[in-house]
C-alpha cells in the first residue's frame, strides 16, 4: 500500500471543478492507499489573501472535504499550519535546493509577472510542497499536469538531500489524473471561483440550474437541428462526473443526432448533479452547524500527522548534524 500525499487550498467551498479534477480521486484513493491529505494554509499566503478570511475559509474547506467523503477513519485529514514540522523541513530543504530551478519553475514565472513586488515565498512554493510530501515519506502524488515541473524537483530535492545526508526521502512519482480537465461555464478558463465560471458543490439546485442554464456547448450546435460532438462540449465533460454510464450513451447519441436540444441536455445533468449532490449537501450543513465538531476532526488529524512528522524531523535533523535539545 503507497503512502499517498496530497494538498488543496482553502479556498472555502468546493466548486465542481475541484471535485471532478482532484477530490473525487481523493475519495477514491482512501479506499486503496494510506492518505494524507491537508488543506495547505502556508502555501495560501504566498498570494494576496484576507487575514480576517482565512481561518473560516480553512475551515470551510474541511467542511467541504468532509462532506463529500474524505474520511477521518481512513485517512488523515489535517491543517498544515498546524504541522509546525512542514515549515522546519522547508528551511532546511531550501538550503539543497538549486536557486536557478527554482526561478525555473513555469508557474512562478506566470505568477511572478502578475505581482508587482514578488515575495521570496512564491519562489519558495515548490520547496514546500516538496516539504510537505517528504515529511511523511509519500511516494505517490496525485497531480495535474501543471503541477509536473514541481513534482520533478521535489524528487530532485530528495536525491540532493539524500546523496548528501543519506537515504532517508523515497522520490515521489506522479499520479496522474485521467479525467478531462473540466473548463469554466464559460468554455474559455479553468474553472476558478475568481473567475466566476464555477458551480459550488453545496448549491441549491435551483442555483446550480440557473448557472448551468447558460453554460458554454459545442459551438457547432448553433440551432437545434445542428448535430454536434459531445467530445467538445464542456457540459458532456461535466455529465461525465455526475451521469451513469447509461445516461451517458443517451446523451452522446442525442448530441450526434440532433435528437435533443442544450438545454434538454443539460436538465438531465442537472438532474444528475442534484442526486449526487444533495446528500453531501446535507451533510456540509450539518458540519458547518457544528464547527467544534470540524476542528476537533482536524485536531486528531493534526495530531496523527504530527506523529509521522516529527519521527521524520528527527532523524532528519540528526542526520543534518543539529546538537539535540536537552531532554528532546
Ligand atoms: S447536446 Fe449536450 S453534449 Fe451536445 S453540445 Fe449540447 S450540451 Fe453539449
Amino acid at each position: 500500500m503507497a503512502r499517498v500525499f496530497s494538498g488543496i487550498q482553502p479556498s472555502g467551498e468546493l466548486h465542481i471543478g475541484n471535485y471532478l479534477g482532484a477530490i473525487q480521486n481523493w475519495v477514491r484513493l482512501q479506499h486503496e492507499h494510506d492518505c494524507v491529505f491537508c488543506v495547505v494554509d502556508l502555501h495560501a499566503i504566498t498570494q494576496p489573501f484576507e487575514p480576517d478570511a482565512l481561518a473560516e475559509r480553512t475551515r470551510q474547506m474541511a467542511v467541504g472535504l468532509l462532506a463529500v467523503g474524505i474520511d477521518p477513519a481512513r485517512a488523515i485529514l489535517f491543517v498544515q499550519s498546524h504541522v509546525p514540522e512542514h515549515t522546519e523541513l522547508n528551511w532546511l530543504l531550501t538550503t539543497v535546493t538549486p536557486l536557478g530551478e527554482l526561478e525555473r519553475q513555469t508557474q512562478f514565472k506566470d505568477k511572478a509577472q502578475r505581482q508587482e513586488s514578488v515575495p521570496a515565498g512564491l519562489l519558495n512554493y515548490p520547496v514546500l510542497q516538496a516539504a510537505d510530501v517528504l515529511l511523511y515519506k509519500a511516494t505517490l502524488v496525485p497531480v495535474g499536469e501543471d503541477q509536473l515541473q514541481h513534482l520533478e524537483l521535489m524528487r530532485e530535492i530528495a536525491r540532493r538531500w539524500n546523496a548528501r545526508f543519506g537515504d532517508l526521502f523515497p522520490e515521489p512519482r506522479a499520479q496522474l489524473s485521467t479525467a478531462k480537465r473540466v473548463l469554466g461555464l464559460d468554455g474559455q478558463a479553468k474553472m476558478s471561483k475568481s473567475l466566476g465560471n464555477t458551480i459550488g458543490l453545496f448549491e441549491s439546485p435551483e442555483a446550480i440550474w440557473e448557472k448551468l442554464r447558460p453554460a458554454a456547448t459545442d459551438p457547432a450546435r448553433k440551432t437545434r437541428k445542428d448535430p454536434g460532438d459531445p467530445d467538445k462540449c464542456n457540459v458532456y465533460t461535466i455529465h461525465r462526473g455526475f451521469s451513469p454510464p447509461d445516461t451517458l450513451t443517451h446523451v452522446a447519441q442525442q448530441c450526434r443526432t440532433a435528437g435533443w436540444g442544450c438545454l434538454d441536455c443539460k436538465r438531465v445533468l442537472a438532474d444528475s448533479m442534484v442526486a449526487t449532490l444533495a446528500p453531501m449537501r446535507e451533510r456540509a450543513a450539518a458540519l458547518a452547524a457544528d464547527p467544534a465538531r470540524v476542528d476537533r476532526t482536524l485536531a486528531e488529524g493534526a495530531a496523527r500527522a504530527g506523529a509521522v512528522a516529527g519521527e521524520t524531523m528527527r532523524e532528519a535533523r540528526r542526520r543534518m548534524g543539529f546538537l539535540p535539545a536537552a531532554g528532546g
